[in-house]
C-alpha cells in the first residue's frame, strides 16, 4: 500500500510531519527489503572492490550475491584478530575497507578476556544516527504528547583510550554522544532530555549520575519517560538514589551543589539551575526514607508513561525487580544494536517484554543468517573455508526458525558472525522481525560482562590453586547470575574436597578465592567492578559433600539420561536453585576489587 499523504503511515498516524517522513521511510526501507538489500550489498562491495581484504579473495570486483556468498568465508573475531592488529598499530592502508577507519569501537563481547575491537568509519555515526531518529516517530504512535515533556535518561560516557597506532578506542555510546551528532542535535520537542549535556559527558561516573537524578528530580513533574539503555543500568539509577538522596535532598533544600561535583563545566551548569526548593527536599525525603520502595519510580515521577529500556535477551532477569519499582509501568525495548552495527528496531513497542521482536533495517548493512539448531552448538557445522555454510539472506528467513546473525558492514567486516541467536517471529512487509533468544556462549551475566564456560573454568581453576595449602580441591561446580541485590553479583557454588579436617580452607582463604576468580574474569566483567560499580563482589557459597550427586538425581528424576547428564555450568532454575541454597555450608565474598585499568593487555 502506497503512503498517499505525508500524514498517514500503515504503522499509524504520526504525531507530525516529520514522523510522517519517518515512518514513510520504514515503510519503503520494509517493503523494499531485497533490493534493498541488494544495493548495500553492492554498494560495500564496490566502494571496497580494492580492499587487501576482498582482494584476498578474488572476487575481482564483483557485486552481485553469488560471487560474494561463493568466494568469502564466513569468520568469527579471531579470524579478523590480524588485520584489526595490524589497524590497531598504525597500519593505514586500505585493509577491510576503502574509507578511512576513523575509530574502534570496544564492544562487551570480548577475545582472549579483552574487548573486542571493532573498527568503523565516520559515516556509521550517520547511519546511526538515522535509526535512532526513527525511534520517536514509532514511540509516539503509541504514547501521546512526549512533546509535552521531558525524558530523564541515564546515559553515560566510559573511558577510552588510544591504539598504539593512534586510533581512540571507546564503547560505540561513548563515540555516539561525545560526536557532535548527539552534542549538537537540533532541538527536539520530543527529544528532550532532563540530563544536560555536560552531566551526560562527565567521565566521573559518580558526578554523571549525582547530577543526571538531581536534574531528574528537579524535573519531576515533567518527565514522562525514564530510561537507560539496558535494564541493569536503571537498577542502578535507582540504587543510587537510595544511597544518595539525603544528600540530593540536602542540595535541594539549601539550593547549594555537593561538593563532590567537582568537573568546573558540570558544576557551572547545574548550580545555574539549583535554586532553594525546601518543599521538594521534603518531599523526596518523605518517599525516600520509607522502608517500602515499591513504586518508587511513579511516587516520584507520577508522569511517568513508559520506561524506556532493553529488557530482552539477558536483561530480561531484571523484569520483576522493575515492574516492582515502577509499579508495572509499560517497559519499550526500541533498538537492536551492537558495536559492530545497528540492526533494527521494535515497531510494536507497548508490546509485553516476552513478545518483543526486533525488525532489522535492510539499509544498515548486508544481513545473513546461519540456520541454527537449537539443540546442535556451532561445531554441528562445518566452517573450513572449503565448505562454505548454507546462509539465508533477509527476506528469506522461515517464521519459527532460529538463525545466527552474519553481517556484512560499510565499515569492512564481511560475512562475520555477531553471535547474537534470534527466532524469526513474522515480517513487517517483507522485513522479517527476529526476537533476540541469546548471544551464544554467554553462561552469566550481570550488565554488559559476558562470562562464558571456559573463562569460568579458568577462573575456578586459578582460584582452587589458593586450596592446594589446604591440601583441598574444587570437585564440582556451578553458578549462577544473582540479581536480587542491585548490583547484581556472581555466585558460584563449590563442592570441595578436603582431604585434612582440621587443615580446611578457612574464611580468609575463600575470600581470596572468590578475589582470585574476578581477577581471571574477563577486562569487562573487571571493569563493571571497579569502575562502573555495575556488578557486586563475587561469592562463593560452599555447599555440603554430595550435592552435586544430588543435583544429578534430581536431574535424572526429570528425565536426563545418566550417561549423557553434566553438571549445569549456570543454573537458574528455582528448584534447582532452593537444592543448593539449601546445602550451603558458608559463603564468602570477595573482600577487594579485582585489578582493571583502561589500557589493554594485549
Ligand atoms: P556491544 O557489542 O557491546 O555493543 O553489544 C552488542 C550486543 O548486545 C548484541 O550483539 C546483543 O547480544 C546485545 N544486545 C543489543 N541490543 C539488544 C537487545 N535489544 N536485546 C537483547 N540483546 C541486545
Amino acid at each position: 500500500m502506497a503512503v498517499d499523504s505525508p500524514l498517514s503511515s500503515p504503522l499509524g498516524p504520526p504525531a507530525c510531519e516529520k514522523d510522517a517522513k519517518a515512518l514513510q521511510f520504514i515503510e519503503e526501507m520494509t517493503r523494499n527489503a531485497e533490493s534493498v538489500q541488494q544495493r548495500v550489498l553492492a554498494e560495500i562491495l564496490s566502494r571496497n572492490a580494492q580492499t587487501e581484504y576482498l582482494t584476498r579473495f578474488q572476487l575481482n570486483g564483483a557485486t552481485d550475491r553469488e560471487t560474494f556468498k561463493s568466494k568469502l568465508p564466513v569468520i568469527t573475531y579471531e579470524d579478523l584478530q590480524p588485520e584489526i592488529h595490524r589497524i590497531a598499530n598504525g597500519d593505514r592502508s586500505a585493509i577491510l575497507s576503502a574509507h578511512p577507519i576513523s575509530e574502534f569501537l570496544t564492544s562487551s563481547g570480548t577475545s582472549a578476556g579483552e574487548r573486542k575491537l571493532m573498527p568503523t568509519i565516520k559515516e556509521e555515526l550517520d547511519r546511526r544516527q538515522l535509526l535512532y531518529s526513527l525511534l520517536m516517530p514509532v514511540m509516539n504512535l503509541y504514547v501521546a504528547g512526549l512533546d509535552k515533556g521531558k525524558g530523564l535518561y541515564f546515559l553515560f560516557v566510559k573511558s577510552e583510550i588510544r591504539t598504539p597506532g593512534g586510533l581512540l578506542a571507546r564503547p560505540v555510546l561513548t563515540s555516539y554522544y561525545k560526536s557532535d551528532h548527539f552534542k549538537t542535535r537540533p532541538y527536539d520537542p520530543y527529544n528532550v532530555y532532563t540530563s544536560p549535556n555536560e552531566a551526560i559527558l562527565c567521565p566521573d561516573s559518580f558526578q554523571s549520575m549525582y547530577t543526571q537524578m538531581l536534574c531528574g528530580l528537579l524535573d519531576r513533574h515533567q518527565v514522562l519517560r525514564l530510561g537507560a539503555v539496558f535494564a541493569s543500568g536503571l537498577l542502578r539509577a535507582i540504587r543510587f538514589l537510595q544511597l544518595n538522596w539525603r544528600q540530593l535532598a540536602h542540595d535541594m533544600e539549601t539550593g547549594s551543589l555537593n561538593s563532590k561535583i567537582t568537573d568546573p563545566s558540570l558544576r557551572e551548569c547545574i548550580v545555574k539551575t539549583l535554586k532553594p526548593n525546601p518543599e521538594l527536599a521534603q518531599f523526596v525525603r518523605h518517599e525516600c526514607s520509607k522502608d517500602d520502595w515499591e513504586g518508587i519510580i511513579v511516587r516520584i515521577w507520577p508522569n511517568t508513561k513508559y520506561l524506556d529500556v532493553i529488557v530482552t535477551g539477558a536483561m530480561a532477569q531484571y523484569i520483576p525487580t522493575l515492574d516492582y519499582y515502577s509499579g508495572g509501568l509499560p517497559l519499550a525495548c526500541t533498538m537492536y544494536a551492537s558495536s559492530e552495527c545497528y540492526f533494527g528496531l521494535n515497531l510494536n513497542l507497548m508490546c509485553k517484554p516476552s513478545e518483543v521482536s526486533y525488525t532489522i533495517m535492510p539499509n544498515m548493512a548486508y544481513f545473513e543468517f546461519l540456520p541454527h539448531e537449537p539443540n546442535l552448538d556451532s561445531t554441528g557445522f562445518d566452517f573450513t573455508h572449503e565448505l562454505p555454510p548454507k546462509l539465508v539472506d533477509l527476506v528469506d528467513v522461515e517464521v519459527g526458525k532460529e538463525y545466527e546473525l552474519v553481517i556484512t558492514t560499510y565499515a569492512g567486516l564481511c560475512r562475520y558472525r555477531v553471535g547474537d541467536i534470534l527466532r524469526v517471529t513474522g515480517f513487517h512487509n517483507s522485513a522479517p522481525q527476529f526476537h533476540f533468544i541469546r548471544r551464544k556462549n554467554v553462561l552469566l551475566s550481570i550488565d554488559s560482562d559476558k562470562t562464558d564456560e571456559a573463562e569460568l573454568q579458568t577462573a575456578v581453576e586459578n582460584a582452587s590453586h589458593l586450596l592446594r595449602e589446604h591440601n583441598a580441591s574444587v570437585v564440582e561446580y556451578t553458578s549462577h547470575a544473582d540479581t536480587k541485590t542491585i548490583p547484581g553479583h556472581y555466585v558460584v557454588y563449590w563442592e570441595l574436597l578436603v582431604k585434612d579436617s582440621t587443615n580446611s580452607p578457612d574464611n580468609d582463604t575463600l575470600e581470596q578465592c572468590c578475589l582470585a576468580m574476578e581477577e581471571s574474569l574477563n577486562s569487562v566483567y573487571r571493569q563493571g567492578r571497579v569502575a562502573d560499580n555495575s556488578i557486586g563482589p563475587l561469592e562463593i557459597r560452599v555447599v555440603k559433600n554430595g550435592t552435586f550427586e544430588e543435583l544429578m538425581d534430581y536431574a535424572i528424576s526429570r528425565g536426563a539420561s545418566i550417561n549423557q547428564y553434566k553438571v549445569p555450568r549456570c543454573v537458574s532454575f528455582t528448584p534447582i536453585m532452593e537444592l543448593l541454597d539449601s546445602r550451603v555450608v558458608s559463603a564468602h565474598f570477595s573482600p577487594a576489587l579485582p585489578h582493571w585499568s583502561p589500557e589493554r593487555s594485549q
